[in-house]
Order: C-alpha cells, then sequence, then structure tokens
C-alpha cells in the first residue's frame, strides 16, 4: 500500500491543474474576514526537490510546471510562447515562484505549502494534514516544522478519510477539504464517495475539492458520475475540469517496449465552488492545454451543476 510516492508526480501536469485550481480556491476563501479551515486529507511530503532521483526517475515535472514555466515565464530567455498567462496561471506561476527565490525552479511545494502560504499569517486560519505513509509524514513533519507555524498547522499520521470527520464542521462554519489520494487501492474510490457522502451531512456548506485520475478503470470513471448525484441530492453547486494532455508520440516506438506514457489525464471536481472558478477556468483550461498538449487525445472539458 505504501508504495506510492508523490515526489515522483510532483510537478506533472495533474499537480499543475490541481494546484493552480487550489490556489484559486482558497484565495477566493480567505477573501472573507472569517477565520478558514483546511483540511488536506492525503498531503504527501509538503515539500519536493525537482532534482532528486525521485522526481529525476519520471520526469514528471517536464511535462509539467517545467514546461510551463519556460512558456509563460522565460525570465529574459526566449519570447513566451504565450505572451500573457491568465490570472489563474499566472497566480500559480508567481505561487511556485515564491518558493524558488533564486529564480531556479528547483523546489516544487505540495499542497500543505501552497495552502499555508496563502492563509492569513495571523493564526485565525488553520490547516489540518493527513498523511499515511511513514516517510512521508515524517518529512512533512519536518517540512512544517521549519514554518514555524506554530498551531496554524497540525500533521497526523492517520488515516485522512476518518481523521477528515472530527474537523467538520469547523468552527467559523468556513471549510475546504481537499481530497487527493493516490488510488493506488482500487477501494479510494469508494472511500472518496463515502467521505463526500458523510462530509455534506456534516458540513453541507464546505467546499470539497477531489483530484482523481482519467483512467480506463471503472471505478476512475464512474467517480465524478457519483460526485455529481452525491452535489445534486444535497442541492449543491458543482465544477468538474478535466485536462488530458495526450500521448508522447515519441515514446510510441513500434516493436519496443512501451516507453510508458505516465498519466496523460486527470479531473478535479469541485462542490460548492467559489462562483468566480467556472469563468476563471474557462480561461484557464485551453491556455493549459496549448502549453502542455503533448498530441493524440488531448483535450480539456469543464461541466458545471448548478
Ligand atoms: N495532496 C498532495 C499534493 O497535492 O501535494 C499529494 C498527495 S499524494 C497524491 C497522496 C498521498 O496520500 C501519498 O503521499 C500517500 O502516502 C498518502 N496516503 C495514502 N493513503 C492515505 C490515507 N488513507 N490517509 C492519508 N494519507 C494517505
Amino acid at each position: 500500500m505504501f508504495s506510492y510516492r508523490h515526489a515522483f508526480h510532483a510537478g506533472s501536469h495533474a499537480d499543475v491543474l490541481k494546484h493552480a485550481m487550489l490556489i484559486a480556491i482558497v484565495r477566493h476563501l480567505t477573501q472573507k474576514e472569517a477565520a478558514l479551515m483546511v483540511v488536506d486529507t492525503h498531503a504527501g511530503a509538503g515539500l519536493y526537490r525537482l532534482d532528486s532521483d525521485f522526481s529525476g526517475t519520471s520526469g514528471e515535472a517536464a511535462d509539467g510546471v517545467v514546461k510551463l514555466f519556460a512558456a509563460l515565464a522565460p525570465a529574459g530567455k526566449a519570447r513566451p510562447l504565450i505572451a500573457e498567462p491568465v490570472p489563474m496561471l499566472q497566480d500559480y506561476l508567481e505561487t511556485i515562484a515564491g518558493f524558488n527565490p533564486d529564480g531556479q525552479l528547483k523546489i516544487y511545494p505540495g499542497s500543505p505549502f501552497i495552502v499555508q502560504s496563502l492563509l492569513r499569517q495571523d493564526a485565525r486560519d488553520k490547516l489540518k494534514l493527513f498523511e499515511m505513509h511513514p516517510t512521508d509524514s515524517k518529512a512533512l513533519a519536518a517540512n512544517i516544522a521549519q514554518l514555524q507555524a506554530g498551531r496554524q498547522v497540525a500533521v497526523a499520521r492517520a488515516d485522512g478519510f476518518e481523521g477528515m470527520k472530527a474537523f467538520l464542521p469547523p468552527p467559523s462554519r468556513r471549510g475546504l477539504v481537499l481530497i487527493d489520494p493516490s488510488y493506488e487501492i482500487k477501494s479510494d474510490y469508494a472511500k472518496v464517495s463515502a467521505s463526500i457522502q458523510d462530509a455534506l451531512k456534516r458540513f453541507v456548506t464546505g467546499t470539497y475539492v477531489v483530484w482523481y485520475p482519467v483512467i480506463p478503470r471503472p471505478e476512475a470513471h464512474d467517480l465524478p458520475r457519483r460526485l455529481k448525484t452525491l452535489a445534486n441530492q444535497a442541492g449543491k453547486s458543482w465544477l468538474h475540469a478535466t485536462l488530458a494532455i495526450g500521448q508522447d508520440e515519441a515514446r510510441n516506438v513500434p516493436g519496443e517496449a512501451d516507453r510508458g506514457q505516465g498519466l496523460t489525464a486527470s479531473g478535479m471536481f469541485v462542490i460548492n465552488p467559489p462562483h468566480t472558478l467556472r469563468a476563471a477556468l474557462q480561461a484557464a483550461l485551453p491556455q493549459l492545454l496549448q502549453v502542455l498538449g503533448r498530441g493524440k487525445g488531448q483535450g480539456q472539458t469543464l461541466e458545471a451543476g448548478a
């Protein structure tokens, strides 16, 4: 169960979509005075080196954040592929750049660090992190300790599906839950929908963000459908975005073993999204595809429910 290490995938196209949306959502939720509680049920290690052995092995950042930086923020180099990143991507680039003050893209922040950097530093907002992997939870705790964020951030080496329940509803009734499992075990899909069903009973006005891989597996296909049904039954609005970067033809060598396309597509499902998110995605998804699209099968979708 513990074979998944997010370091292999840090900065991938899936992380770009997930984190660009996460930033837009947290920005919106922190505009109101009231305290915000963010629960990250599957937190990962928190910080990743893009030049480490792990991230270098699969090179997924090369098809994600690295490509985006080269195309949109080439800092004094050739003309950018796209002159003006849309606001959602500009904000994403600036947030990631904030973790790389010398201008070289070496560090990739995971969801805990991205969220923490956006919370109000007067300690009114809280961040609850769950990570079960023994090594990653230790790394996460050590990384978070460096922030000296005190009681604003809590790390638990525990099951996030179970652990999130204790925080719903938050005292301020303003909360965001990110559910971002690795789905290496099939039961994760059912646990996500069961957790959302339970969470909506506890705290129907919370904002819920679910990441999932778009892969040819019935459970993956069913998950967004189940989430739509749950949101509709609760009478809550939702947004569903997918980004497929398609096949890299150079990796399809006839007669040779598959060199691996990696994960080619992912989706984000948001219940009770900020009202500004749909328009922001309508602008950002085509630009993301323009930069990250690799070929056959590439595409993006955006659908919304009232
Ligand atoms: N949310 C992170 C980010 O965006 O930077 C990435 C998380 S990664 C996709 C999923 C993580 O969940 C892995 O680090 C894995 O060890 C951890 N994990 C798996 N099952 C878990 C569970 N039931 N509760 C908490 N963490 C779990």
